[in-house]
Order: structure tokens, then sequence, then C-alpha cells
């Protein structure tokens, strides 16, 4: 399979922010997000072919029990499910990173880290030339269904609460304390600037405030 990248690192976002992990990002996904921070792995061969036996020994010699598969996107990749199974040691702990737009049963995943695309990432128009449905709700809704989950949503502005409401509204029983929103940035100096606006947010809606510490700590440098 292609294998855009495997490192070392913390994860940045979300219920586990700070959790050393190791993070397999593969290639691919069908997206085009403006403020997308891995556009290096949009493409389905933006990587390096590795045999799964490969990528499983690349993994564990890192001896970490928080595994992350990321992208792209994961859940449009015909082969995510024999990579986990082949990963899938009970010891270890599975996060799958996801936009939200496609359903896959019966993986072997701890956490479902869901991040629907609002249209301060991608608009109607682009949405529409690429023929596709940012917010598959149908999918979402059974990723929340059978998987541990977390929501995450990425907050530009302030109007975009009325767009995070809506997506909410759409999808049954969800645990508000799994939603979490975070602030779009690419750099420290944004994200540091954004935090008080949604930390407002978080405050007046409960939902929880997610860190990107990746942003905080490396400015989104690749790798890291
Ligand atoms: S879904 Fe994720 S990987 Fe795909 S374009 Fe959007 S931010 Fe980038």
């Amino acid at each position: 399979m292609i294998i855009n990248e495997i490192f070392y690192s913390l994860q940045g976002e979300g219920s586990l922010a700070g959790v050393p992990s190791v993070f397999v990002r593969l290639a691919g996904c069908p997206l085009r997000c403006v403020w997308c921070d891995t556009k290096y792995a949009w493409d389905k061969s933006a990587g390096e072919e590795m045999s799964i036996e490969a990528v499983k020994a690349k993994v564990l010699a890192f001896e970490v029990r928080h595994i992350v598969i990321t992208g792209g996107e994961p859940l449009v990749n015909d082969e995510l499910i024999a990579l986990i199974d082949a990963i899938g040691d009970p010891s270890l702990h599975i996060t799958i990173e996801t936009s939200g737009i496609e359903y896959v049963a019966s993986l072997k995943c701890d956490l479902m880290s869901i991040s629907p695309k609002l249209s301060n990432s991608i608009s109607a128009e682009a949405a529409d030339a690429l023929e596709i449905d940012p917010l598959n709700i149908d999918a979402m809704q059974r990723l929340i269904d059978e998987y541990d989950y977390q929501i995450k949503f990425v907050v530009d502005a302030p109007a975009d609460l009325d767009e995070i409401a809506a997506v909410i509204a759409k999808l049954k029983n969800v645990n508000p304390y799994k939603i979490m929103l975070m602030p779009q940035a690419a750099t420290k100096t944004e994200y540091v600037n954004k935090l008080p606006m949604v930390a407002e947010i978080a405050k007046n809606t409960g939902f929880a405030l997610s860190p990107r510490l990746q942003v905080q700590l490396w400015g989104n440098s690749r790798g890291k």
C-alpha cells in the first residue's frame, strides 16, 4: 500500500491531546479543503509503496501504545482494513482520523475521530465541482453509532456555530461531551489569536475546547 509518512509525535487534538503516538499517514483524499495542512497527502500515489508487514514492523518498532491512522482520508483507502487487522494487537489503541465522508464497518478502532468539514473549509461550489458531499450525515451517523468517537469541529469565525448546530441537529444520539471545537490555524500566531474566540464559544455552548498542540508547538511542520 502507499504510505505517505510514518512518524512519532504527540497527538495534538481531541481527548487524547498530548499522548505520545505513532502516526501512519495514508495517501489519498477526495476533498480539497482550503486550509488543509496535509495537501501533500491528497494524491493516492503520494508516498512510498510499503507492504503491510513493513508498515506493521515500522509502527511496532516505536514501542508506543497509541497508533493514529490519518490521512488524507483513511476511510476511502481500500487497504485500511487489512492494515488495521495486521497491526491490531489488542494492547494497542488505534485512533482513526477522518472527515466522516465514508463509513467502513467492523474496524478494530478504539476511537473514531471525526472532523466534519464545514463551508469554511470547502464551499458548496467547490464540493459541487468535486461531485462530493463533504457532510455525509448517513456515514457520520453510522460511525457514531458503531464506534467510540469524538467530533472535532474546526472554527474559523463565530458564524461557524450556526453550521455546527445544523450538523449536530441532523445527527441522532450524539453525546455533547464528545463534541470539541478547535481554532482554524496554520501558524502559531493565528492559533494564539483565535483561541480566545473559540474559548468563548466553548463556554457558551458547553462543548470542549480542543487544543491543536501540533500547531502550538511546531507551527504545523510536516512529520511533527
Ligand atoms: S479532509 Fe482532511 S486531508 Fe482531506 S482535504 Fe480536508 S483537511 Fe485535507
